[in-house]
């Protein structure tokens, strides 16, 4: 009995310094093995694998009227507009989270930052803050809905979307949410989807659900 409790104290240690390696990246400090962190739970299973191969990349995207047409910045977290704060404007973007997503099933490192408390790729991020901003100047106040989702969240969606109590949901790997590239924005709210059909191409922000016109992505 010793014996076997011994054995799976060791088997264990490589667990434990993997996790704190995947904590200690949080500061957006490039590791050399970084695209392992929290790989141990958020890596696809071979089961998941499957599912996605035989999906048709349809999925709809769980989210509220209300949510939608919300009108300006539920949470005042993210300060002033980046034009009034010069080049500080980048502070908030230099501290991202890294963390796992996926983009079609394939695995990838990104660092978020966070915009109105949701978790959005900081490169995507950057893009929707000029976008936000030009908005603004127009009277116009563009808010982030829905941004990235974990792969946790992602497995949960599924799970209540095959027994029935959910919306359809991607495979887990397999949401175009996933990559962190992928924004839902307010558009039932006032002037917010007549600004974005004429301007958010200039930002590199797309449509790429025909049926969904509050998502957006930018890659
Ligand atoms: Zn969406």
């Amino acid at each position: 009995m010793s014996t076997l409790r011994h054995g799976m104290k060791l088997s264990l240690f490589p667990l434990v310094v993997a996790l704190a390696v995947g904590c200690s990246s949080g500061d957006g400090t490039t590791f050399g093995d970084e695209s392992v962190a929290g790989s141990s739970e958020d890596a696809m299973t071979a089961d998941e694998a499957a599912l996605g191969a035989s999906w048709n990349g349809e999925e709809a995207d769980d989210i509220s009227e209300a949510d939608l047409a919300i009108a300006s910045d539920p949470t005042g977290d993210d300060g002033p507009p980046a034009d009034s704060l010069g080049p500080q404007s980048i502070r908030p973007l230099s501290s991202c989270t890294r963390t796992t997503g996926f983009n079609k099933g394939k695995q990838m490192s990104i660092c978020t930052v966070t915009i109105n408390s949701k978790a959005v790729e900081q490169g995507t991020a950057s893009a929707f803050v000029k976008m936000r901003d030009a908005a603004r100047r127009s009277g116009v106040d563009i808010v982030v809905v829905s941004g990235f989702r974990t792969m946790a969240k992602q497995r949960e969606l599924y799970a209540a979307y095959k027994a029935h109590r959910g919306n359809l949901a991607a495979p887990p790997g397999y949401s175009n949410h996933q990559s962190g590239h992928a924004l839902d924005l307010n558009t039932k709210a006032p002037g917010v989807n007549a600004w974005l059909s004429r301007n958010a191409a200039t930002y590199g922000f797309r449509r790429t659900v025909p049926s969904e016109n509050w998502h957006y992505e930018k890659w």
